[in-house]
């Protein structure tokens, strides 16, 4: 076979190019999801390693990790009884001092720890021996120095890149490789972005950042470094971000180029006809957003559109008013909810809101069946059925509209783009309108639903109370049941929730009906107290819920059903149980049930025994802030966006650099460069320099179809 030779490498070659990796490596790092050289470069070490300066032995701190250049002195290696273990120790000394050093299980290590050979280790020295002043250090990280190898450059006497194994690969092997393949690369890493945009944000050079994130030069700032936000790796973020928001940029185009079959009329005469149904005054917010609705609508092209909002920022409303529109102007509109408790609440509010407007609202959920089903799928299919709403349900095979013209997807994160896709599909290019009924922080919704025009209702209908939030423990509990009885005494309504854990969904719903019969008979006793979960028959259900809006029963003990459940406005008091095992976006979901009228509301975070210094400070940020937005983007930071939502299923690529907490700037600036740079291609074509094309055609790798790129 002949030699590999790094000469003819570009950032394209699959990785089987580079010297050391055969096809077995190569295998394990395509699994590992890195394919090309590329790939291999934007593996950026997780950490950095001043070796620039080093430890004099003598100045060791014991618990302080640091960089020690000693001799090794009388290495030796002992093999236990027990088979296969082994300790490698020896002495280091740098003339200012000896420590003695030991390796397990790392026999090999014999070979490279000569006496007599001077080396860089890295590590933390402890205290011998309990008590005592002499110290000692357990498995440094080694890095000989090899006289006349050229191999200084690489491990020591600089900035050193820490890396995270992949594929077989360790840091030490990972440093070399990518060390070897910068300097095969030479001059030959072109920079894609186009010059102006460059300049004008000052963006590092592309090869220079690549180079320098992996090897930096000396006058870098650790800090920035270790933080990655420093311009090195500022330029590369961006980059990603900007191709990411490109893909995205050229697909809101591509979808606005798409003609709609009908165009919207409104009228003066429709308005005041919406507007004699609402017992209210829009926000400034919701006409806003309404605004913004009624332009896309107009538009030739179908609508695209995330609604975001707060819990009772009233994107309902919004929603039953963007239905009547569709309505009026002869098309049906459908309304897809995630559960079923929420697309019946859907369907109330609906009905109660349009219905005196005299347009139809059917429901369409899997427990809708016999003949009332068969009545809904005929109203939809003959178009006689201007509304409807349901689940899942509304995307089955059996279900045909007429006329469908606007889908309006509640998603809660939990469709992805494929069931959006497959509601859209039965109708001719409808109108979509997306709203999400939690807060997401705003680079996280830049990037998973980047192809959608974004409206925010930031603000709240009048005369909305703040919640008083408390977080209380066991201890607290009498007085915490005292509270609400004052509060059911003065007429108010209690909820109780509970959290349904789902591996054991069993005790969980034990403990909420165990739970309600307590405070029945105990502390609830003069008031009337239900308990509702998912598990109940639906009529069951129902009848409590109703009976809990109706004020009938007072206190209600549930699961979190009610997390997307009722409008109970007479409702002031909110008690978690083990508020830890939700999300802070979910908790903040829930809080929302109260406050929803003129009265001073609470909820009350139950903590019951020993919870983590995480999980109380994760609590606190909800004691401390009324804004989902801003909750949000602290659950963000603390669980990462992972946790809050899977990215995946929203097709698009994975980020490999870019933070959307740090970053979160970038994005918004990737984005507005992004569609400014569409913005000025010649309409009908697709003129982005090749350079550009070309990286963006192998970043979103086949999931971008675009007409004219890739
Ligand atoms: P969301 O769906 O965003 O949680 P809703 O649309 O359900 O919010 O509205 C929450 C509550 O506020 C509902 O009771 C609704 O009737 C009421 N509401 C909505 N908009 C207004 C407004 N402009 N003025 C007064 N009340 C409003
Ligand atoms: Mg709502």
């Amino acid at each position: 076979m002949a030699l590999k030779s790094a000469a003819d490498i570009e950032l394209d070659s699959p990785l089987r190019a580079l010297p050391g990796i055969g096809p077995r490596r190569a295998a394990r790092l395509a699994e590992a999801g890195f394919e090309t050289v590329e790939d291999l470069l934007f593996h950026l070490p997780f950490r950095y390693e001043d070796r620039v300066r080093c430890t004099r032995i003598a100045d060791l701190v014991p618990g302080l990790p640091a960089t020690i250049r000693a001799r090794v002195l009388s290495p030796r290696l002992i093999r236990t009884r027990r088979r296969g273990f082994t300790i490698l120790r020896a002495l280091l000394d740098d003339g200012t001092s000896a420590i003695r050093a030991v390796w397990f299980n790392q026999p090999y290590l014999e070979r490279v720890l000569v006496a007599g050979r001077e080396g860089f280790f890295y590590g933390e020295a402890r205290a011998a021996r309990e008590g005592m002043a002499a110290l000692a250090i357990q498995n440094p990280e080694i890095e000989m120095i090899q006289e006349g190898a050229g191999e200084e450059t690489i491990h020591t006497a600089r900035i050193v890149p820490v890396y995270r194994a992949v594929g077989g690969l360790g840091a030490r092997a990972l440093r070399r490789t990518i060390h070897s393949t910068l300097a095969a690369l030479g001059d030959g890493i072109e920079d894609f972005l186009p010059s102006e945009l460059r300049r004008k944000l000052s963006l590092t050079w592309r090869g220079l950042a690549l180079r320098g994130v992996h090897f930096p030069p000396p006058d870098v700032s650790l800090d920035e470094l270790a933080e990655g936000t420093g311009p090195l790796h500022r330029r590369l973020v961006f980059e990603e971000f900007f191709l990411l928001q490109l893909g995205l940029a050229l697909r809101r185009r591509d979808a606005k180029r798409e003609m709609r079959g009908f165009s919207y009329r409104f009228t003066e005469e429709m308005r005041r006809k919406l507007a004699s149904l609402l017992p209210f005054q829009l926000t400034r917010a919701q006409k806003r957003v309404l605004r913004e609705i009624r332009e896309d609508m107009e538009g030739p092209s179908p609508m695209n559109r995330l609604l975001q909002g707060d819990v009772g920022s009233g994107k309902t409303v919004i929603a039953a008013l963007t239905l009547a529109l569709a309505a009026e102007n002869g098309l049906q509109g459908a309304l897809m909810a995630p559960t079923e408790i929420l697309a019946e609440q859907h369907h109330r509010h609906l009905a109660r809101l349009l219905g005196p407007g005299g347009y139809g609202v059917d429901l369409l959920t899997a427990s809708v069946r016999g003949a009332a089903r068969q009545r809904v799928l005929e109203g939809a299919a003959s178009g006689e059925t201007p509304i409807i709403v349901g689940t899942h349900a509304l995307i089955g095979s059996s279900v045909r509209f007429a006329r469908l013209g606007l889908v309006i997807v509640d998603e809660q994160h939990r469709f992805g783009v494929v069931q959006r896709a497959a509601l859209r599909a039965k109708g001719y290019q409808p109108d979509t309108l997306v709203m999400t009924a939690t807060p997401i922080p705003r680079s996280l919704a830049l990037t998973i639903y980047g192809d959608l025009e974004h409206s925010v209702l930031d603000d709240m209908p009048p005369g909305r109370q703040t919640i008083k939030t408390l977080m209380r423990s066991e201890e607290h509990r009498e007085r915490v049941y005292e509270g609400i009885r004052r509060e059911l005494e003065r007429g108010r309504q209690a909820f109780i929730v509970y959290p349904l854990v789902e591996e054991n969904e069993r005790s969980g719903l034990r403990a909420a009906v165990e739970m309600a019969g307590r405070l029945q008979k105990g502390p609830f006793g003069d008031f009337r107290v239900a308990c509702v979960h998912g598990r109940m028959p639906r009529d069951a259900r129902d009848e409590t819920m109703l009976a809990f809006s109706k004020g009938d029963v007072r206190v209600l003990v549930a699961t979190t059903v009610v997390e997307v459940g009722i409008d109970v406005p007479n409702a002031t008091v909110l008690v978690v149980e083990h508020p830890e095992r939700f999300g802070l976006s979910q908790l903040h979901q829930l809080r929302g049930r109260v406050g929803r009228g003129s009265e001073k509301s609470y909820c009350i975070l139950m903590v019951a025994g020993a919870i983590s210094e995480e999980a109380r400070r994760r609590l606190e940020v909800l004691v401390s802030e009324p804004d989902g937005f801003r909750i949000a983007e602290q659950d963000m930071r603390l669980r990462g966006p992972g946790d809050i939502m899977g990215t995946r299923q929203h097709g698009v690529p994975a980020l490999r650099v870019g933070d959307l907490v740090r970053d979160a700037g970038l994005m918004s600036l990737a984005r507005r460069e992004a569609a400014a740079l569409v913005g000025r291609l010649p309409a009908g074509e697709t003129q982005l320099p090749r350079a550009l094309r070309d990286r963006l055609a192998r970043r979103w790798r086949g999931r971008l179809e675009l007409a004219g790129v890739g």
